[in-house]
C-alpha cells in the first residue's frame, strides 16, 4: 500500500481492496471449475471477466487513483486478471478437448458391425433379356408395339388362320373368359399383336412385340400357365425367308454370343406358310457331346417358330399378298433363358426369390 492519501475515497474505490480482488479470483477460479460445458464457461466469464464483473470495475477504477497509488493497484489488479485469464484458459482446453473426446465416440462408425442397408433391386432377367431384344429390333429400325392380354378370339385365332376346329382353340390349352360367348381369352401368344399391328400401321411394317401369353398348362419344372414371348413381323415389298434367317441369326448372336450357329426345320403353323422351326447349335457340347443335358444329345436347341406370312393373314389385315410378303417369328423368353443360363427348373424365374434373379447380375 501506498501512504496516507487524502484524496481517496475509500467508497469509489472499494473494488481495489485486496480482500476484494483476491474474492474476485477466488469466485471467478470456483465458477470457471463449476462449469461443466463451454456455454456454461461461457457465461462464467462474463460474469468474471468481462465488462461488468469486479475485475474489470476495479481496472477501470486505477485510473481514479493518485498516481502515486497507480502502480501498486495496477499490479494487484493485473496480477487477479492474469490469474482469471489464465484458468480461464485452461479450462477452456479442458472442456474442448472432453467435446472432442465425446463427439469422437458419439459420431464413432464401428465399421465391423452388419449393415442395415437395403439391397438393391434388380430387374428379372426375363425383363432383362426382354429389354435386349427390344433394344436390338429398334437398333435396326423396328418399332415395339404392344397388345391386350385379354385378346378377342378373332384376333388370337382367326386372324391367324387358324380353323375353326383347330386344337389350339380346345379349352384344354386356351384360358376363355366368362361367358362363354364372350369371345374374349387370354391370349396364347403374342402373335394377334401381328395382325393389329397390320391393321393398325398398315405396309411396310417392322413390328416386335414382347409380352405375357397363358396356355392352361400346369405348372411344372417346364411349363408355367402365364410366360413370355418375343414376336417379331416384318411386311413390305420382296421380303424372303433370307431376310428372317438374318433377322433370326442377328438375334441368336445378340442373346447367346458370337458364332453361334442356326438352322431351321420344316415345320407347320396356321399364320406362316412355309413354316419352320428355328434350333440353335448347342452352344454348351457344340454337338459334341451324346450326353449333353442342354440339348439331350441332339446338337440342337429349339428355339422358336417362324416362317413367311401366310397369305391369309396379310389378306385378313387388308393387305394386299400379291405385292407385300412378310415374315414373322415367335419364340419363348423363359425357355430361352433356361437354356441359356442352365436354369433347370422354370419355377425359379417366377417365385420372385431376389437370391435368383441376383445370379444374372445387376444390369440397369
Ligand atoms: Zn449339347
Amino acid at each position: 500500500m501506498s501512504g496516507p492519501n487524502t484524496s481517496y475515497d475509500p467508497v469509489e474505490v472499494a473494488a481495489l481492496d485486496p480482500a476484494q480482488l483476491e474474492q474476485a479470483v477466488t469466485d471467478a477460479l470456483a465458477a470457471f471449475d463449476a462449469a461443466r460445458t463451454l456455454d456454461e464457461l461461457k457465461a462464467a466469464r462474463a460474469a468474471h471477466q468481462g465488462d461488468k464483473s469486479p475485475l474489470a470495475l476495479a481496472n477501470r477504477e486505477i485510473g481514479a487513483l493518485p498516481p502515486s497509488a497507480k502502480a501498486e493497484a495496477g499490479k494487484r489488479v493485473g496480477q487477479a486478471r492474469g490469474k482469471v485469464g489464465q484458468a480461464l484458459k485452461e479450462r477452456q482446453a479442458q472442456l474442448e478437448a472432453e467435446r472432442d473426446e465425446r463427439i469422437l465416440v458419439e459420431e464413432a462408425v464401428d465399421v465391423t458391425l452388419p449393415t442395415d442397408r437395403q439391397p438393391l433391386g434388380r430387374r428379372h432377367p426375363v425383363e432383362l433379356m426382354a429389354q435386349r431384344v427390344a433394344d436390338l429390333l429398334v437398333g435396326m429400325g423396328w418399332e415395339i408395339a404392344e397388345g391386350p392380354e385379354i385378346e378377342a378370339e378373332w384376333f388370337n385365332f382367326d386372324a391367324l388362320n387358324f380353323d375353326e376346329d383347330h386344337p389350339a382353340r380346345q379349352m384344354q390349352d386356351t384360358f376363355y373368359i366368362a361367358p362363354e360367348d364372350s369371345g374374349l381369352v387370354l391370349r396364347t401368344h403374342t402373335s394377334p399383336v401381328q395382325s393389329r399391328s397390320l391393321l393398325e400401321r398398315g405396309v411396310p411394317l417392322y413390328v416386335g412385340a414382347i409380352g405375357r401369353v397363358y396356355r392352361t398348362d400346369d405348372l411344372d419344372a417346364t411349363h408355367m400357365p402365364a410366360f413370355h414371348q418375343i414376336e417379331g413381323i416384318a411386311v413390305d415389298e420382296g421380303i424372303t425367308m433370307a431376310h428372317l434367317k438374318g433377322t433370326l441369326d442377328r438375334l441368336a448372336t445378340e442373346l447367346f454370343g458370337e458364332g453361334i450357329i442356326t438352322r431351321l426345320r420344316p415345320s407347320f403353323f396356321p399364320f406362316t406358310e412355309p413354316s419352320a422351326e428355328m434350333d440353335l447349335r448347342c452352344f454348351v457340347c457344340r454337338g459334341a457331346d451324346p450326353d449333353c443335358r442342354a440339348c439331350s444329345g441332339t446338337g440342337w436347341i429349339e428355339w422358336g417358330g417362324c416362317g413367311m406370312v401366310n397369305r391369309n393373314v396379310l389378306t385378313a389385315a387388308g393387305v394386299d399378298p400379291d405385292r407385300y410378303s412378310g415374315f414373322a417369328f415367335g419364340m419363348g423368353i423363359d425357355r430361352a433363358l433356361m437354356f441359356r443360363s442352365g436354369v433347370s427348373d422354370m419355377r425359379e424365374l417366377i417365385e420372385g426369390d431376389v437370391r435368383f434373379d441376383a445370379q444374372f447380375g445387376l444390369e440397369v
